[in-house]
């Protein structure tokens, strides 16, 4: 029985995405404690995406107005098409006013904005058909806007997004579809309304499989692209871009910013006298251990060789002069010969340094950092 068990959580486990490591597949149902550069990637492609929506509603609004022109009396085509130009223009704007500066905030409200404008349009066009006792062509033209629900919540598989985000979407546009019901209450054909409704729960589940799949691999891809693949912690040109953005935040919130510069001390004697296989193990048991001493908010880059930068937001001098203490007295593992690995640290801090650029605050760490190694190695040196 525990067999068939096992055999059951291991096939079930293998349905799972495999792109993506088993600590990475719970970021697909939450947006909480997602890395900083995934957020911004995932703001830059969601509003991409949405632009994209935009544009194409934009174009194609406004031209089954003349459909509507065809098929309709007057004043109903008159009213639809001032409907459709204005949603237009509000599509327009969209696409071309819209800002975004890399946060999720910027990301969801795009989303917001451009599934609020259809859905308005659906509920309006609804409520003025509704007026209307319309037979044959007219009817079926009729009948298609009710495909409009259907369209947006398709259309939500373009984006990459978690399972609470696709599940709070969804919600809103199955209640939009419950408020036209009942502002056509007494025109309601309920049959053919709760086929469609469960249609579009249907629709919905599977959209929120396309958006987790395609958030799992957006994630698998930005790791490969920011990740060192010896240690796994980011490369450098990510560490660049980590340092930058903490660099703004500091500044803006006016809070601390640490940054320790560690270089492994006579690293070249493991791979001359061990291979350099065992170099390898031994950068990647440092990384490890660094990784262990470090708060979730810091971000340890591989900077060089054997040289890793730890960036400290929110994180004084004299916190980050005792995190480094702690690191040493742990240690950083142990070298091939028994021996502890240890390095020397070269620490700066904005504030207490009184640093403008973000430059300078590297250059003042990597100074410190030498000044730690000719003063005997093994050793923080933070002014
Ligand atoms: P110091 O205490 O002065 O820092 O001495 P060191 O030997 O650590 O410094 P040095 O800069 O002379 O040598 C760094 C060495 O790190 C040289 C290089 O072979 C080794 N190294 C750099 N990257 C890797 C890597 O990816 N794997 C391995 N195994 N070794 C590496
Ligand atoms: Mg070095
Ligand atoms: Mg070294």
């Amino acid at each position: 029985m525990s067999a068939l068990v096992d055999l059951f959580c291991q096939r079930l486990s293998s349905l799972l995405p495999a792109e993506l490591e088993p600590h990475e597949r719970v970021k697909l149902l939450t947006p909480l404690r997602h890395p900083l550069l995934v957020s911004r990637q995932r703001a830059h492609l969601i509003v991409d995406r949405v632009r994209l929506f935009a544009l194409l509603f934009a174009l194609l609004t406004p031209l089954w107005g003349i459909v509507d022109v065809l098929a309709f009396p007057n004043p109903l085509w008159g009213q639809l098409l001032a409907l459709r130009l204005l949603v237009c223009v509000a599509f327009f704007c969209l696409l071309l006013f819209y800002r975004e500066r890399g946060r999720m905030a910027d990301a969801y409200l795009a989303m917001f904005i451009l599934f609020a404008i259809p859905t308005l349009f659906y509920i309006s066009s609804h409520t003025l058909l509704a007026h209307y006792q319309l037979v044959d062509m007219p009817a079926a033209v009729a009948a298609g806007y009710a495909f409009l629900p259907f369209v947006l919540m398709a259309g939500l598989a373009l984006f990459p997004l978690t399972l609470l985000e696709n599940l709070l979407v969804a919600m809103v546009l199955l209640l939009a579809q419950g408020i036209a019901g009942y502002l056509n209450w007494s025109t309601l054909n309920w049959p053919s309304f709760v086929g469609a409704f469960w249609l579009l729960i249907l629709i919905a589940g599977v959209t929120g499989l396309a958006c987790m799949s395609q958030l799992a691999f957006m994630m698998a891809l930005l790791r490969q692209a920011i990740r060192d693949d010896l240690t796994g912690v980011f490369s450098r040109g990510s560490g660049e871009e980590i340092l930058q953005m903490q660099w703004h935040t500091s500044q803006r919130n006016n809070s601390a910013l640490s940054l320790a510069f560690i270089d492994l001390d006579r690293f070249k004697e493991i791979n001359d006298l061990f291979g350099h296989a065992m170099g390898d193990q031994a950068l990647r048991s440092a990384s490890q251990h660094i990784q262990n001493c470090m708060r979730s908010s810091d971000s340890l880059v591989r900077w060089g060789g054997e040289e890793f930068l730890l960036i400290m937001p929110d994180t004084d001098m004299t916190r980050a002069r005792q995190a480094m203490e702690r690191l040493r007295s742990s240690g950083l593992g142990q070298r091939p010969d028994g021996l502890p690995l240890t390095a020397s640290i070269g620490l700066a801090e904005r504030y207490f340094d009184h640093i403008d650029l973000p430059q300078q605050l590297l250059e003042l760490a990597d100074q410190r950092m030498y000044h730690a190694k000719a003063s005997g190695r093994d050793r923080i040196h933070a002014l």
